[in-house]
Parts: C-alpha cells; structure tokens; sequence
C-alpha cells in the first residue's frame, strides 16, 4: 500500500502534535510529523488512518527502556492508535505463550488414548 501521498489538513497535524505533546516520548514536533509522514498518517500496526485530534501514541522496545512513557530514543519503532498500543504490549508479552498453546492445545488430547 502507498504509504504517502494523502492529504493531510496543516491544521489537523497541528492538533495531532498538540495532542502528543501531552505526552513526553522525545521526539520532537518535526520528528513526529515525519513519522506521521513516514507512516502516511495511519496507524503502523492497523493501518487505521489516524483521526483529527486522536490521540496517538510513540511504541518503543520496552525490553529497551521498560518504562512506559519514556524511550532513548534508538528503540523507538512507531506510532500507533490506543488499540494497537495496548495489542502490542499483551502481544509482547504473550506470544511465546500464545503459539506453544496452538501448537499444542490441550483440547486435542481428550479424546487420544493415554
Ligand atoms: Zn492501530
Ligand atoms: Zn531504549
């Protein structure tokens, strides 16, 4: 999918850039709007086009900087919409866990003899 090329309301970044600032991740506003950019203004997990005003939120590697609202600044990896912020964290956190219990669900043994 094209990542770039929509267009984008100068004022809807703006409200974006002050929405983010509430929040302090170290990039700065020119950072983030290239990022946006990068990103063409969607949700890099979902591909969800980001709202006017939507609160967005900067994922890092937390096995990096373990701490929620701050990163280095070299693990940083995206922007993503609440959903996809909240997803990628469970999903770190489980997903060893997640495939040994498809490779293996326990469901499957009732019926095989012992
Ligand atoms: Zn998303
Ligand atoms: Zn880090």
């Amino acid at each position: 999918m094209a990542l770039s090329g929509r267009n984008v309301d100068p004022a809807a970044k703006a409200r974006w850039n002050q929405t983010y600032r509430l929040s302090r991740y170290g990039l700065t506003p020119e950072q983030f709007n290239r990022l946006l950019d990068i990103q063409g203004y969607a949700c890099a997990m979902c591909h969800t086009p980001f709202e006017e005003g939507q609160p967005v939120f900067l994922d890092h590697d937390h096995a990096c900087c373990p701490d929620e609202k701050s990163s280095c600044g070299k693990c940083r990896r995206g922007l993503l919409c609440l959903s996809c912020n909240t997803a990628i964290g469970v999903i770190e956190r489980k997903h060893y866990l997640a495939r040994a219990y498809l490779n293996n669900p326990p469901g499957q043994l009732i019926d095989r003899g012992p």
